[in-house]
Formats: structure tokens, sequence, C-alpha cells
């Protein structure tokens, strides 16, 4: 008799109140007070969406962030955080974000990054040979009592010390691991004062054993185990975001009293894992994908699980893969979504669903069940022959492609003479990376127009006006080459999805991403095509009002892909090879239209890598591939660029040459242009605009320290493929503090065409 149990709950509440609760809070209008009740309420909603559960989590909500939570917890608060008269709450939240009200006197925040090959980022522990910890377990002890006050029998959720040490950063430069007795003795201290509370469970979380683990961590994983057997309540190790593989061997020797395994693509390596599994042992099965938005095929799932039930029994506990804090609340929100596509679909109350009903299946037979069971199964088949998902014109297309596709005229010399001709740049051109301040006018004018306040003509008008207005700032300043400003745009991801066929978009499908941030991705359900063109009437309009060149702007396909939540009834691949030529089409009729530089953001191209460096190349292959295909089928002088939001690329930088952009823009003023000893042993082909000022800041970088940047820069690449430009979008700046950084940059660069 299988028992169901659930990892986490998203926190954020069905219709963000935490989020609104929380930025109130920062505003300085709501009293902390406040806040705490609006996070209750979160918490007792949270516990009646899984009153179905035979286990519901406990511990698994926070105010910001689980990590940050999990620091506080063992006492690890940087230096920095420590004194100065703030309460807990307070120091919480400048831990998180430099400052807890407005006006505080800011310090700087934990680093943010992203957990795992998820979209949701955490806030870094950082370790330091002075590292210390001393346990308070107060705000998980309080969630414990409210959750056994409200009657219900709390699985407390911990993050497992190992993945704790394994997601922080010694700053310092000294070793992680050395903290491994210290850490332990804390967590010993933790699972007994959770089983003194009368805790029966806990769920002990490891996501780092599904990743490649150096042999010293290995170890550290059995001695850190070893010391921790038999002090707290029973315990389930808890492994998500992939197959245990190689690790799996010894892990089922780690002595706990359970293993949670991610089985959202299928149950790897069964056998062994019920031979080895001790008579008293429990095996949880994530068999409902905890991260993405589709209905589980029920009546599959339940092929597989049959046999284990009956071999397990009450031994076997079925679960989502991994915490729900990944995919929406409420599918039933949804009402303007049309009836095919939402009978696909399952957010987080819709997957506790599946997994109530995989258990009374087993518990008393699918007869039991039949109705829902048949339900599931007609809509695993109509989304397996819908014309949505299988569109003959776009599977056909996609039969016409051949390898030329993906491949320029003439190698990049060739082209980057005539594009020399054509353009006839200056040395050090500048530029930026596509969007202006998107100011209330703007914001205004687009909700204007999907209330249907503004027509077509309005709207274009208003949108124009914008361009205009931002082309003639581009002028004064006496850029090189311009760009529209991207007014249009809400979102790079949401824009071009709403303009495609096969996405379709949520109205309360919020996701954390991190704190109180939230991003609501697309849904990409179905075969892609772009039924018109989507961004040339504006680029042709901008171009219309300058003679210098114009970007035209487009998001890759990698970057649509990641950013979006994907169909997985085929590889992602197929999926992103189909976007790659909806954006094929889109450049070629940009550069028929006379705009002769083309710039594709694959901002989220690293983001995509796989968790495992055996899974690198593949993914590289197929979406350094996808971009080709979507960058290449111009003329030699039409001009290429790409634009990248990180500077971690020593690791793929062979692969960022085989995009073969003719330039791409990266993001490095941050990291002081350390990207560039990548290029001290590869020499980048092509040409390059490392990021001279971080847009992420309100400050106004000084002309000087440009200067420097470049020269640095112009020590590892050769000066005349050398471009200069912002490290990101500027949409989220001021026009005030736009114009004298922009002003700054520009002047820059005609120092250093001056000296040169
Ligand atoms: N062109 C986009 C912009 O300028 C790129 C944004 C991004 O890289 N995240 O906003
Ligand atoms: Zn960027």
């Amino acid at each position: 008799m299988a028992r169901t149990h659930n990892l986490g709950f998203p926190r954020i509440g069905a219709r963000r109140q935490l989020k609104f609760a929380l930025e109130s809070y920062w505003r300085g209008q709501d009293s902390a007070e406040q806040l705490q009740q609006v996070a209750a309420a979160v918490r007792a909603e949270n516990r009646r969406l899984q009153a179905p559960l035979d286990l519901q989590p406990v511990g698994d909500f926070s105010l910001y962030d689980h990590v940050l939570d999990t620091s506080v917890m063992l006492g690890h608060v940087p230096q920095r955080f420590v004194g100065n008269g703030f309460n807990q709450l307070d120091r919480y939240f400048r831990m998180a974000r430099g400052r807890a009200v407005e006006g505080d006197a800011p310090v700087a925040a934990g680093e943010m990054t992203k957990w795992f090959n998820t979209n949701y980022h955490y806030i870094v522990p950082e370790f330091t040979a002075e590292t210390r910890f001393s346990l308070n377990t107060w705000s998980l002890c309080a969630q414990i009592d409210e959750a056994h006050a409200a009657g219900i029998k709390a699985k407390a959720v911990i993050l497992g010390p190992l993945s704790y040490l394994w997601v922080g950063k010694a700053v310092d430069g000294s070793e992680r691991l050395d903290h491994l007795d210290a850490l332990i003795a804390v967590y010993a201290q933790l699972l007994a004062e959770l089983r003194r509370k009368g805790v029966d469970w806990v769920q002990i979380d490891e996501p780092a054993l599904t990743l490649d683990l150096p042999p010293t961590w290995r170890q550290a994983y059995q001695r850190g185990y070893e010391a921790l057997h038999g002090v707290g309540p029973r315990s389930l190790l808890t492994t998500y975001f992939g197959p245990l593989d190689d690790n799996l061997k010894w892990v089922l020797d780690l002595p706990v009293d359970g293993f949670h395994i991610d089985a959202s693509d299928g149950i790897a390596q069964l056998d062994t894992i019920l031979a080895r599994l001790h008579e008293t042992q429990v095996l949880s099965l994530g068999v409902v994908d905890g991260r993405n938005v589709w209905a589980s095929d029920l009546n599959a799932l339940l092929d597989v699980l049959e046999p284990v039930d009956a071999a397990l029994g009450e031994r076997l506990w079925l679960a989502p893969s991994c915490s729900l804090l990944h995919v929406p609340v409420d599918l039933s929100a949804e009402r303007a979504l049309d009836p095919e596509l939402f009978s696909w679909l399952a957010f987080a109350v819709q997957k506790l669903d599946e997994l109530t009903l995989l258990a009374q299946a087993l518990k008393h037979g699918r007869e039991h069940v039949a109705e829902p069971l048949l339900i599931n199964r007609r809509a695993i088949q109509s989304r397996r022959d819908s014309t949505r998902t299988h569109n003959p014109s776009v599977r056909e297309q996609i039969g016409h492609i051949t390898p030329d596709w993906q491949q320029r005229r003439s190698p990049y010399a060739v082209r980057a003479q005539r594009q020399a001709q054509r353009f006839a740049l200056p040395a050090f051109p500048t530029t930026t990376i596509g969007s202006f301040p998107q100011t209330q006018d703007i914001r205004a004018a687009r909700r204007d127009y999907r209330a249907g306040a503004l027509d077509d003509a309005q709207y274009r008008q208003a949108m124009q006006r914008e361009i205009a207005h931002c082309l003639s700032v581009q002028h004064e300043l006496g850029l090189d080459v311009l760009v529209h400003g991207e007014a249009e745009r809400n979102d790079m991801v949401e824009y071009f999805g709403e303009l495609l066929d096969g996405f379709a978009f949520s109205r309360q499908g919020w996701v954390q991403s991190y704190g109180s941030r939230c991003v609501k991705p697309p849904i990409l359900y179905g075969d892609v095509q772009r039924p018109a063109a989507m961004t040339v009437q504006w680029a042709r309009y901008a171009q219309s009002l300058s003679d210098k060149p114009v970007k035209g702007m487009l998001t890759g396909p990698v970057t649509l892909l990641n950013w979006s939540f994907v169909r997985d009834d085929q590889p992602r691949s197929e999926t992103c090879l189909q976007i790659a030529l909806a954006i094929r089409e889109e450049v070629q009729d940009l550069a028929a239209a006379s705009i002769h530089m083309i710039q594709i953001d694959e901002a989220a191209l690293r983001e995509g890598l796989p968790l495992r460096q055996r899974d690198w190349p593949a993914y590289l292959d197929w979406a350094i591939a996808a971009f080709r295909l979507a960058a290449n089928g111009v003329d030699d002088d039409i001009q290429i660029h790409t634009h990248m939001c990180y500077s971690e690329f020593n690791d793929i930088i062979d692969d960022i040459a085989r995009m073969d952009a003719d330039v791409i823009t990266i993001e490095t003023s941050r990291s002081h242009m350390q990207l560039l000893d990548a290029f001290q042993d590869f020499e980048y082909p092509n040409a390059i605009g490392p990021g001279v000022y971080d847009i992420h800041s309100p400050n106004v970088p000084d002309t000087q320290s440009i200067v420097e940047l470049m020269r640095k820069a112009a020590t590892r690449i050769p000066p005349e493929r050398l471009w200069v430009n912002p490290d990101c979008g500027l949409k989220t700046r001021s026009w005030s503090e736009v114009k004298p950084a922009l002003a700054n940059m520009v002047e820059a660069a005609r120092r250093l065409r001056q000296a040169a």
C-alpha cells in the first residue's frame, strides 16, 4: 500500500501573496507582524492543498530562500551581517538583499546563483577558515509546532549537510570540506532536536548526489552519514534533478531509513535498488515530474508501479521528483487556456492529485478509479495525436533542412572584409545590447493596447514615438551602431512566444525565481511555427531614421527553449530545431528589409548545460547547431551579432567560437575582464565586445575605468576586433543613469582611438 508525500510546495502563494507582502515590508509600509501573518496564511493554505497526502513536508516554507534559511539555522552568518542592532528578520533580509527596508545603510548582499539547473536562485553560503556553526532551530521548530497544532504529521525537510557544503563557496580560498566535522556535529544536534519534538521522519535533501562527485566528496558523504546514523528521526535521503547513475552503488550503502530518487524519466536501475534495499528501508519514487507542467501518463506509471508495490507495500512512497517549488500552484486558476491544452497540464495541486490517484489505484485496483484514469488516458492520447503537437507543415519543413543551412557562405575573414566595406565603422565601435529604459509611458501604452484601449494604429504610433526618441538620444550620444530600444517587448522570451505558434501563456503560472521575484515561463506545448514576421516593422522604422546601422534584435532559439516549460514528448533538441527554423525565417526577412546587422541573443545558452559533464557535448552540439541554423541563412555582408549574459566561458569557449557569430557581446565588467583568461590559450577568432560597465548597478562608470578595461582586453584580443558596449540591456535603468554612462563610454572609445 504505497504512501504519498511531497518534497516541498511553492511558497510564494497562488496569487503571489508573499511577494506583495515582502515588497510592502521592504518599502516600510507593512509591519513585520503583517508580513508574518501573510506567511502563516500561505503555509495554512499549503497545508490545506496538501491535505490528501499521507505525509506533508514541513520546513520547506521560506520567506526568501531555503538555503539562506539553512545558513541562519546553522548560525552560519558572515561577519558583515553580525551586530549593527538589526533584529533577526532584518538581518536575514540584509543577507538576502543587502538591506532590510528602504533607507537602511546598505551592505553587500550574499551572492546569488542558480540552484542546480533550475531557474531558481539561492543565496550562496560563504565559507572561510573562520566559519563556525551554532544551531538555531527556532524557525524550523515553529513551523513544526504550527503543523502539529493543525493536526498534521510533519515530515521535517532540511537541506543535507553535504549538499549545503557543495552549494556554498569558500570565499577565502579555504577548503569547504574542512568544515565537515563541525557541520556534522551541528546536524547531529539538529536531528536529535527533531526527534525530541516527536518528528517521525526527516527528509534530508541531497541533490548533489545526482552530480559528478569527486572521490573526496564521496568519502565525505560516507563519513558524514555514518556519524549521523541513529541520532534523529527516521531519515529519507532525498535526491533529485536526475538519476544517481554511478553514485547509486555506494549511496545505497549509506545508513539511512529510506531513499528518494528522481524517477521522472523512468526508474533507473530499479532491480539493483530492490535487490539492495534493506527490509526496513523505504523507497520513495519521484514518478511525477516536479519541475515541468505536463500531466503524467498515469496508466503507464501504474504498469511500472504495480510490481514495485507488490514487492514493497507500505515501504513504497510516491512523490513528485523534486520540490514543487519549480512549478505554478494551481492549474484551475487558468480559465482562459484552451480546453485541449488545459487537459494536458498539471501544476502543483494537480500533481498531488495524480499521486493520490496512483496510490488509490495501487490500493484498490485500477477499476476503483476507472473514470479519472480514463480521462487521463484520453488527455495523453489527444496530446499525442493533436495537430498542435504534430503539425505536418512544420515536420515537412524540418525535413528540408540540409547541413549547408548551418553554414555561412564564407569564413569569417572574408565576411569581415565585406562587412568592413559596407559599414565603414571606426576602431572600437560603440553599441548597446538592445533595450533602453522601459518607462512608465511605455508600460502604460503596452497595457492599454492589451486592454483594447489603444487600437493598432495608435499603439504603432506610440511605439514609433519611443523608437524615434531612443534613436535621437543615441545620435546625440554619438554611438556607432544603434538599436531600436525594444519598447514593444515586456520580456525577451514572452514577446517572441506570443508571436509564434506552439507557445501558450498562463495567467497565474508564476514560479519563484528568487526572493520576491517571480517569472511566468511560456508553455511550449506544440510544433513551433512563425505565422508572420515578428520584428521587421519596428526594425525597418528604426533604420529609416538613421544613416548609421541599426541592429535587428532577436532572441535565440536556445534561450527561448531554456526559459520556457518545454514539451516532454519529444527531445528538447527537436523542439529547439523548430524554434531555430522560425528565427531563421525572421533573420532572412530582416535582411531582405535592409537590416544589415542582426543580433540574436543567447542569454541562456550556458544555463542549459546538463548537470553531468558527460552530457555536455551532446547538448552543446544541438544547441550550437540550432543557433547556426537560425543565424546563418544570410549573405556574407550581413553582420550577425550574439549576446550572452555571463562570463564563465573558459569551459565552453570553443563551443562559443563554433557559433561563428561575427560579433559577440558578453558580460565582463564585474569580473574585471577575468573572462579574458579564457583567451589566453584559446584564440577567439571573431569580433568581441566585452561589457565595460555593470548595468545591474545605478552607478555611472567613469571614462577612465572604461579605457582601462578596454586596454586590458586589448592585451588578449587584437584591438581591431574589439567592440565597446555595456554588459547587458538597459531596460531596468532610468534615462538619467543611462545617458551619462553611455556618454562616458563613447568618450572612452574616442580616447582609445586617439591613442591607437
Ligand atoms: N537584447 C536584450 C536586452 O537588451 C538582451 C537581454 C539579455 O541579455 N538578458 O534587453
Ligand atoms: Zn545580457
